[in-house]
């Protein structure tokens, strides 16, 4: 940390003559159109803000020097900020003059710190007050040095004074931002000890929120590997391009990072970055290449906008990068507007996205009020964007969560929908036998007893033909359910096709299954089918055929079909046990 000490020896090149207009100027002054307040300091202060005590002047050309400001001041062209602390979107720099009034008996060192982190370099100048030629320049602050050469090591400028004791101070800060941009030009006066100790809790909270990006990001790229799903590592993407966007934006990736080659584009190009890839998980996670088409192209515009803002601001091509994210920003709305068209379509998981967006939109509004000067800059609005923007990756993380609940439903579904016959809700064919040959592989050498029954209901074919297809369906259903009712939830039963059947029935002895065959017949022979004001009577025809030494359970399945041809042959509504 390097330490200027006041007075500083080395006078600026003031000439002898402007010193000279100076002092005429000064002592011809006309009192102020309003009385400009010292800040008084006893060496203890924690933050305490210059406020409204002081007052600004602005330089489009950012070319002047402290000659030219100190003459500004003598002509009274310093004024009062008019906004809540924002000079607003304006070219070249401002100019800021007060005092600070040393009320202790002793020398007192302070930190000074501006309040923002949106500014590309930083002089501070520091006179006794109403001296008007003993002016030094005390800081040189600028994103573009080396971190290493900061006074103090803050990751915003503080620049260090000295005010001796009973001593007024009288400083000219300049605060410098390229071709366009914000100002705050609001100090804050610390005791050293007390920056801090200030400092090191705000680094702590904002490595809590850079941390959770971190782990967020890192999460969903190890869930993508596993799951491999571009919901994931868009979304993985998107945080890691937030961390990097944060980190630069607030000052920590020149702290800590690229300590000795910064540029202020950087910010820019963490910005775009985040932008680009929030985009691209958009268009990934609302599937709107799949869904919606004519969205998709306005997502795809977005992106290549973004694109076009990452070139820009790599190139510094300063015209087109403020064109291009202000029609980012313009459009921004439109992405939560696809999420609720999604969500129309049935993607409840959209609807969260959407809410994720609200958080985003909040921050970015409440920033855009804080540079335009609506909204005051203290601590808790400068800190709204970054947090609102973890909200964001945080909603997004559920509305990943719900996505993977309805794959999995999907998915079930799916999977039940493969098994099911769709009319009676059993097995079907393929299920059956699935689930048959399972079970038979662990019967097929043993002595337990493994039986086959095979039904198809009598003449279902004039069913059909005098009540209609409809009722055939219902008899269908009532038969599966009755027998569904019936058996033992081990015993498999399914639809082999038409009005065909099958149940397969183990750990029963022969008799018992024969018996019971034949209660299923006479108590089907008994239903009654309701459908449209008819009443429909129902008989059955079953083959029975136990294990005996098969090893296919086709061979078994084909002894019970025989065993059934047979009952049908014998003139159906009857049991047959095959040979
Ligand atoms: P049998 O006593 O000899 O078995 O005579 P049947 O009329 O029952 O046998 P057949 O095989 O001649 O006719 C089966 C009929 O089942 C023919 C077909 O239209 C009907 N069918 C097949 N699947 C369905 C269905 O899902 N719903 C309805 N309603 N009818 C079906
Ligand atoms: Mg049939
Ligand atoms: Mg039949």
């Amino acid at each position: 940390m390097k330490r200027i000490a006041f007075p500083y020896q080395q006078f600026l090149p003031s000439k002898v003559l402007i010193n000279l207009i100076l002092f005429i100027k000064l002592i011809l002054l006309v009192p102020s159109a309003y009385a400009l307040e010292h800040i008084e300091v006893t060496g203890t202060e924690n933050g305490l803000r210059l406020g409204e005590n002081f007052e600004i002047w602005h330089d489009p050309t950012g070319k002047t020097s402290l000659v030219d400001a100190r003459l500004a001041l003598a002509d009274q062209n310093f004024g009062k900020l008019k906004s809540k602390g924002s000079t607003g979107l304006k070219p070249g720099s401002f100019w800021s003059h007060f005092y600070i009034k040393n009320t202790s008996n002793q020398a007192i060192e302070l930190d000074i710190e501006y309040v923002d982190h949106q500014l590309i370099s930083l002089q501070a100048y520091q006179g006794v007050a109403n001296s008007p030629a003993e002016f030094s320049k005390i800081s040189d602050l600028a994103l573009y040095n080396a971190f290493s050469e900061r006074q103090i090591a803050h990751h915003r400028f503080v620049f260090p004074t000295i005010i001796p004791a009973n001593a007024t101070a009288e400083y000219f800060v300049k605060y410098n931002s390229d071709k366009a941009g914000y100002i705050f030009p609001d100090l804050r006066i610390w005791h050293p000890d007390n920056l801090r100790v200030a400092q090191s809790l705000e680094t702590g909270l904002t490595a809590f929120l850079l941390g959770g990006l971190f782990l967020m990001s890192l999460f969903t790229l190890v869930s993508g590997i596993t799951a491999k799903g571009w919901v994931f590592y868009s979304y993985s993407i998107y945080a890691f391009a937030k961390l990097v966007a944060w980190c630069t934006i607030l000052g920590y990736t020149h702290q800590f990072i690229l300590r000795d080659n910064f540029h202020w584009s950087y910010m820019s190009l963490g910005g775009a970055f985040a932008i680009f890839s929030g985009l691209f998980f958009a268009r990934v996670f609302l599937q709107t290449r799949r869904f919606t088409k004519k969205l998709d192209y306005i997502l795809l515009f977005m992106m290549a906008n973004a694109a076009v803002l990452f070139v820009s601001a790599l190139f510094k091509i300063t015209a087109v990068s403020i064109l291009s994210i202000t029609l980012a920003l313009l459009l921004y709305p439109l992405v939560p507007i696809i999420g609720i068209i999604r969500w129309r379509q049935g993607s409840i998981e959209a609807l969260i996205f959407s809410l994720a967006w609200l958080f985003l939109a909040t921050g970015l509004v409440l920033q855009a009020l804080r540079d335009l000067g609506y909204i005051e800059h203290n601590f808790i609005n400068y800190y709204w964007p970054p947090v609102f923007s973890f909200m964001e990756i945080l909603v997004a993380m559920i509305a990943i969560g719900f996505r993977i609940n309805s794959f999995r439903n999907e998915k079930e579904k799916a999977e039940k929908e493969a098994h099911t016959d769709e009319l009676t809700g059993i097995n079907n064919r393929r299920s059956f036998f699935l689930n048959a040959e399972e079970l038979f592989a662990k019967f097929k050498n043993r002595s337990h007893p493994f039986s086959v029954l095979m039904f198809d209901i009598d003449h279902f074919k004039l069913i059909n033909d005098e009540y209609g297809h409809a009722a055939g369906d219902k008899v269908l259903q009532v038969f599966s359910e009755f027998i569904m009712s019936k058996i033992r939830d081990e015993d498999i039963f399914g639809r082999l096709g038409g009005e065909e059947f099958a149940l397969i029935v183990s750990n029963s002895e022969k008799d018992a299954v024969a018996q019971m065959a034949d209660r299923l017949r006479n108590d089907i022979s008994e239903l009654e089918v309701k459908h449209c004001h008819n009443t429909i009577k129902i008989t059955v025809s079953i083959g029975v055929a136990h294990l005996d030494n098969e090893q296919h359970l086709d061979e078994l399945v084909s002894r019970a079909d025989k065993a059934l041809y047979h009952a049908k042959s014998m003139g159906r509504n009857r049991l047959e046990l095959a040979l």
